[in-house]
């Protein structure tokens, strides 16, 4: 087989090698002459995109590796569907559906965990919350969770990824600001001290000014998006992990209160465990899923249809004991 292989091997690297002997010469034809030329001019494309030599490193390796690329794709991605996506509505005119109570405004069946949204004027699957107008213009419920807790959750690591890269920039333009008010100062003082009135020329041009004073604003603006974003995707973390929604969260705790004071235990029969719930919430159902769901954004459907809650096979198997309290 390694015969065969050097034997048509061998012809090739010849034929190649005549290829650009004729076309190194000038008399070779004009066809033969322009395949060569190509051909050296495909392979500096191609060393130029595989290795920098001015910055000693491999470009093209560098470019798919750098975590801006990846940042932005998740949250252009996961921010387009989560606006995009309906967050699911009970079906209606249905009387086979599995209901616990008759929603007062709708006058129809609410399936487990349906809230009603005064803002869409309907009911929403698994409902959280309903997302104003200036942010996603979407109610967040049992279809766009997913979506939505991604794109806080990509847009909150981008702002720190922005505002950790311009640190020094930042600085730099912080400096210059401060260097300018400084010179404005001492020009004041100069023109106050002259007995003639003639306007000294600007120390900063109209240009600088507005750079380091943008550079400025844009690193506040990026560290308050990080930190109010943060805020908000840690709290959906924290719910996610007990298996709640922001609207259970409040009837949970009232409904625990209530117990509490009769002597009993509340328990949510939606909380599986901390790790089966992210399992669940992500649709993490094999190990591989990891990388495919989780760190690819992947659009695949959330486990079950938002109105019967039994949970994944899986689920039941591995955490049949564990009940949150
Ligand atoms: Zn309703
Ligand atoms: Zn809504």
């Amino acid at each position: 087989m390694q015969g065969q292989r050097s034997l048509l091997l061998g012809p090739a690297r010849l034929c190649l090698r005549l290829l650009l002997l004729l076309g190194s010469r000038r008399r070779c034809p004009p066809l033969l002459r322009g395949l060569v030329q190509r051909w050296r001019y495909g392979k500096v494309c191609l060393r130029s995109l595989l290795y920098n030599s001015f910055g000693g490193s491999d470009t093209a390796v560098d470019a798919a590796f750098e975590p801006i690329y990846w940042l932005v794709d998740n949250v252009i991605r996961w921010c387009g569907v989560a606006i995009t996506t309906p967050p699911g509505y009970p079906p209606q005119g249905r009387n086979d559906i599995a209901t616990v109570s008759i929603c007062k405004k709708c006058i129809y069946p609410k399936p487990a965990r349906t809230h009603h949204c005064s803002v869409c004027n309907r009911c929403v699957l698994k409902m959280d919350h309903h997302c104003p107008t200036a942010w996603l213009n979407n109610c967040v419920g049992h279809y766009n969770h997913r979506y939505f807790f991604s794109f806080c959750f990509f847009m909150t690591l981008g702002c720190v990824y922005c505002s950790y890269g311009s640190w020094d920039l930042f600085r730099e333009a912080y400096a210059a600001i401060e260097k300018m008010k400084q010179l404005d100062k001492n020009k004041l003082q100069a023109v106050a001290n002259q007995t003639y009135h003639q306007t000294p020329p600007p120390t900063f041009s109209f240009r600088e000014r507005m750079t380091h004073k943008s550079l400025v604003y844009l690193w506040f603006l990026c560290s308050s998006v990080a930190l109010a974003l943060g805020a908000l995707t840690v709290w959906h973390a924290v719910l996610i992990s007990r298996g709640e929604t922001s609207i259970e969260r409040h009837i949970n705790k009232k409904e625990k209160r209530r117990l509490q004071a009769k002597g009993r235990i509340f328990r949510n029969h939606y909380n599986y465990g901390c790790l089966n719930n992210w399992k669940l919430f992500l649709g993490v159902d094999t190990g591989r899923h990891w990388l495919t769901r989780v760190l690819l954004p992947s659009s695949h459907l959330p486990h079950g249809n938002g109105i019967i809650w039994d949970p994944p096979p899986w689920v039941t198997a591995q955490s049949a004991s564990v009940m949150a309290v």
